[in-house]
């Protein structure tokens, strides 16, 4: 395989630059471009080690630095790795990038590094997502979560789920292919528990995957209800300042104004949306028209009801909007008397919260009520989180094979259909981990990494 090499630092003026090789001619082509100033080569180094010298071309130096060096296997690509390191401005990184391409190596392409990782066995494809989730974090949490899942902790959780799953297959197709020998007969009541287990195990991941993403990504918010029920006051409550204008005459929040705010760990991509009556002019018009988009959109519906005013016809056709949806109803202005039944809106959300966006602390009042609704309580980053929609989606796939093989089992249906079913969810599992993942999957993957990596 070639030895590739690339900048691995970020394309900007720093403190430090370095440029990656990793192949077997990596530490001979260092060596090619690199005088130490002990006068040892770096070839006669043992891996681990560094040296500090001079890095030059054919017409001197370039800059000086320090060379550090990694022996296959003990490397991140598993592979003999040489990294330079020199001064991180952008020509110069550029121009001893260029020296080790012309003496052989060849340009990384994105990702290439972790993608030889895999493919020598360092990680599997779950972890190398992990990397990714890494550079990427933006919070504690996402850290937390994405650190987990570099370590091999989905990994871990789909291997026991594929081994328990493979060890039934193989019960199952024993029995079913020698019916005179004496293979112990399969208990339906043991695979019943065995396929229950496991349908919970994705379940929790699928589940902890999506109320994650509530904080590493925030959850699309659309903040709802009839004008003036207070969904500016809410929003500038919980965004901290004025964004929004607030006015008591009806209809003037005209724009979408989009806004992130911080529910406990929760973050709320919301957007305050121009109300939902059919509105005669025209700005308003395109404002009501983005708003029911962004309905549809959300994965979290805020709607808000004016709790001092009986409800209108807009307020239900606002909660029949809601039908189906993750919504919380707000019930605002609760400083005010109480107009007399709002009881279509507790009985329509699983979740209400009564409040004045006014004078109250509206994070204190609506976090226990996210929480609970968007599964975040409780959520655990120490455990394994799915790093991202691919390993979602196998996980999906996964379950709704095993949910045939239970239903497939608890019908009488034949052992081999059942065993049909268990194969298809194994060969899901094997492709999140990359065991078994077909090229255009493990080209998907690294298509989105930075070159370098
Ligand atoms: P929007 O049209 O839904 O965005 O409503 P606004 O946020 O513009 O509020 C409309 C009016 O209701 C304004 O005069 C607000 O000051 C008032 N308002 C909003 N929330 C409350 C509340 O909790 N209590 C009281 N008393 N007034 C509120």
């Amino acid at each position: 395989m070639s030895t590739i090499a690339a900048i691995s630092t970020p394309n900007a003026a720093g403190g430090i630059g370095m440029i990656r090789l990793s192949g077997e001619q990596a530490i001979e082509i260092a060596d090619l471009c690199f005088q130490g100033v002990s006068g040892r080569k770096l070839a006669s180094q043992p891996g681990y080690t560094a040296a500090y010298g001079s890095y030059t071309d054919d017409s001197g130096v370039i800059d000086d630095g320090v060379a550090i060096i990694y022996r296959a296997p003990k490397s991140y690509t598993g592979e003999n790795v040489a990294e330079l390191c020199c001064h991180g401005g952008l020509f110069v990184t550029q121009k001893l990038l260029r020296r080790v391409l012309a003496l052989g190596a060849v340009p990384a392409e994105p990702g290439e590094f972790t993608r030889r990782a895999f493919l020598n066995g360092k990680m599997d494809l779950s972890q190398a997502e992990g990397v990714m989730k890494v550079i990427s974090a933006q919070g504690e949490a996402a850290l937390q979560a994405a650190e987990n899942t570099l370590a091999g902790s989905v990994s871990k959780k789909i291997g026991q789920v594929c081994d328990a799953l493979i060890g039934a297959a193989a019960g199952l197709a024993a029995w079913a292919d020698y019916p005179d020998e004496d293979v112990p007969a399969v208990e339906s009541g043991a695979l019943e528990e065995t396929l229950r287990q496991n349908i919970a195990a994705l379940e929790t991941l699928i589940k902890n995957y999506d109320a994650g993403k509530c904080v590493t990504e925030g959850v699309p918010t659309a903040l709802c209800g009839k004008p003036n029920v207070g969904k500016s006051t809410l929003m500038n409550a919980l965004s901290g300042y004025e964004k929004s204008i607030v006015t008591a005459i009806p209809g003037t929040t005209r724009d979408v104004v989009e806004e992130t705010v911080r529910v406990g760990d929760i973050v709320l991509r919301l957007a305050d949306t121009a109300g939902l009556r059919e509105a005669g002019d025209e700005v308003e018009r395109i404002g009501v028209r983005i708003a029911k988009e962004k309905l549809a959109a959300a994965g979290l519906v805020i709607a808000v009801f004016d709790g001092s005013r009986p409800l209108t016809e807009e307020d239900h056709a606002l909660i029949g909007l809601c039908a189906g949806k993750r919504a919380v109803a707000v019930i605002n202005k609760c400083d005010l008397p109480r107009a007399e039944d709002l009881s279509p809106v507790k009985a329509a959300f699983a979740c209400t919260v009564e409040l004045s966006a006014k004078t109250d602390d509206v994070i204190s009042a609506l976090r226990p009520a996210l929480e609970q609704l968007l599964g975040t309580a409780g959520l655990d980053f120490t455990q394994e989180i799915l790093a991202n929609e691919r390993q979602r989606r196998c996980c999906e796939t996964a379950l709704e094979s095993l949910r045939d093989a239970l239903a497939a089992l608890t019908s009488g249906v034949t052992v081999d259909a059942v065993n049909v079913d268990i194969d298809c969810a194994v060969e899901a599992l094997l492709t999140l981990t990359g065991k078994r993942a077909a090229e255009e999957v493990v080209n998907e993957v690294f298509r989105s990494f930075c070159v370098g990596k």
